[in-house]
C-alpha cells in the first residue's frame, strides 16, 4: 500500500512519483539495520529500466548494488534504507510509519533521513533514460541498511567488494539531508574526521584522610584535562573549521565519601580537518601525557579520516542543478557529523552529500515538504544530464 494517509491535508498530488515512492518506503518500518522489504522494492523498480541487482551482504547487513552501463564513467547515487529508532510512538502526532501529509509536508520516521533521496534518486534515473535511453558511461545506486548502526557491514563493505573487483566510481552523490533552512542551501563537499580515544590514569587508591599513603588519579587528569582542553590543534582552512577537542566520559570513584580512588576512565573525541591526520593528533596526545608523567593507558578508535571533494565537474554540475531547479545558491561546506561519503572519497571518487532539509531527522515527528521530493528529484536528473551531455 503507498497512499499516503490524508488528515486535515489539501489532496496528495496523485501525479507525484517520489512522494509515492517515499510513502512507500515510510511504511516498510526498517529500523537500523532491519531493511524491511525496502531494497527489494528499489531493486524491481529499477529492473524495469535495465538496473542489474546485486546483493552484497554481510552479517545482518543488507546491501544492494544496481547498476546500469558498463562504461566509463560511473556516476553512484549512495543511501541507505534504515532508519534510527522513532522513541515513544504515542509523542509523535501521527503514527511513525504512517506516512501522513499534514500542510504541504510528508510525515514519517526516513522522511527527510532519507528515504525522500532514495525515492527522488528512483524517480531522476526513471526521467532521464525515457528520454536519454543511452547514456554515455554508467549509473549505479549503492543502498545500505547500515548506516544509523556502526557502518561497518553497509558502505565500507560495499566499498571493499568493488575495489576489490576494480571497478571504479567517477562521481558520488550521497542522498543525505544536507539542506539547512530551504532545499540546495548547502552542499557537504566533505566532511571532518573523527578519532576517538579511551584513557585509563592510574593512581593508588587510599584513605582521604592519608593522601600521602596514595596517588589521586582526578588530580592528575585534572591537569591533563586542562592542557589538553587548552590545545589549538590547527588553525582550519577554507574548507573547514579547526579541530575541536571534547571530552565525552569521565568516570572515577568508588561511591564513598572517604576513598581517593585508584583509576580514572575518561574518553574523548577529535573532530579534525585535513590540516592533522589521525598520527599527528595521536603522537600530540602522547607528547601531552609524556609530559605529565602519569602511569596511564590510552586506546583508540578511529570512526574515519577527513575528506574534501574540491570545486571541479562534480562541484559545478551540481551548484548549476540546484541554481536551475532550486532557484538558489548553495554554500558549499563540510559541517555536520560523519557519513558514508567517508569510506567512498577515499578510493578516489568526487563525493558531495545533497538532500532534503535536516531540521527535524532523528527527531519526534521527522518530515520532509512535499514540494521538496519533486524539486529534489529534478535536481539529481540535472545532475545526470550536465555531467554526461558534458561529454
Ligand atoms: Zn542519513
Amino acid at each position: 500500500m503507498s497512499t499516503p494517509t490524508m488528515r486535515t491535508a489539501p489532496a496528495v498530488d496523485e501525479t507525484s512519483p517520489t512522494l509515492a515512492l517515499t510513502c512507500a518506503l515510510i511504511e516498510r518500518a526498517s529500523v537500523t539495520p532491519d531493511d524491511a522489504g525496502c531494497q527489494d522494492l528499489i531493486a524491481r523498480r529499477l529492473a524495469a529500466l535495465g538496473f542489474g541487482a546485486e546483493w552484497l551482504d554481510s552479517g545482518p547487513v543488507r546491501n544492494l548494488w544496481l547498476r546500469r552501463g558498463e562504461h566509463a564513467p560511473l556516476f553512484v547515487f549512495a543511501g541507505h534504507t534504515d532508519v534510527v529508532p522513532t522513541g515513544a510512538a504515542h509523542a509523535w502526532s501521527s503514527p511513525p510509519f504512517q506516512p501522513t501529509l499534514r500542510d504541504g509536508y510528508l510525515y514519517g520516521r526516513g522522511a527527510a533521513d532519507m528515504k525522500g533521496s532514495i525515492a527522488a534518486f528512483v524517480t531522476a534515473c526513471e526521467r532521464i533514460l525515457a528520454h536519454t535511453p543511452v547514456l554515455p558511461g554508467s549509473i549505479a545506486l549503492l543502498i545500505t541498511s547500515d548506516e544509523e548502526g556502526p557502518s561497518i557491514e553497509g558502505t565500507a563493505h560495499v566499498v571493499r567488494t568493488l575495489q576489490a573487483r576494480g571497478e571504479t566510481m567517477d562521481w558520488c552523490v550521497v542522498g543525505e539531508p544536507s539542506s539547512s533552512t530551504r532545499l540546495g542551501d548547502v552542499v557537504r563537499v566533505g566532511r571532518r574526521g573523527s578519532l576517538n580515544a579511551t584513557l585509563r590514569i592510574e593512581g593508588v587508591q587510599g584513605h582521604v584522610a592519608y593522601p600521602r599513603d596514595a596517588l589521586n588519579p582526578i588530580h592528575l587528569f585534572a591537569h591533563v584535562a586542562a592542557d589538553l582542553e587548552a590545545q589549538v590543534w590547527d588553525q582550519g582552512n577554507e574548507f573547514f573549521p579547526a579541530t575541536s577537542f571534547q571530552f565525552s566520559n569521565v568516570h572515577a570513584g568508588t561511591g564513598a565519601d572517604n576513598v581517593i580512588p585508584g583509576v580514572l576512565e575518561a574518553r574523548f573525541n577529535l573532530r579534525y580537518c585535513t590540516e592533522n591526520t589521525r598520527e599527528s593528533l595521536e603522537q600530540r596526545v602522547r607528547a601531552i601525557l609524556a609530559r605529565h608523567g602519569v602511569r596511564h593507558q590510552l586506546e583508540w578508535s578511529h570512526s574515519g579520516g577527513p575528506f574534501l571533494t574540491r570545486p571541479g565537474t562534480l562541484v559545478e554540475a551540481v551548484r548549476a542543478a540546484i541554481r536551475q531547479h532550486a532557484g538558489v545558491e548553495p554554500e558549499l561546506n563540510t559541517g555536520g557529523g560523519t557519513s558514508d561519503g567517508r569510506f567512498i572519497a577515499p578510493t578516489g571518487t568526487q563525493v558531495i552529500e545533497l538532500g532534503p532539509v535536516n531540521a527535524t531527522i532523528h527527531k519526534v515527528d521527522e518530515c520532509v515538504r512535499t514540494a521538496d521530493l519533486d524539486t529534489l528529484s529534478a535536481i539529481y536528473q540535472q545532475i545526470l544530464e550536465n555531467l554526461f551531455a558534458a561529454r
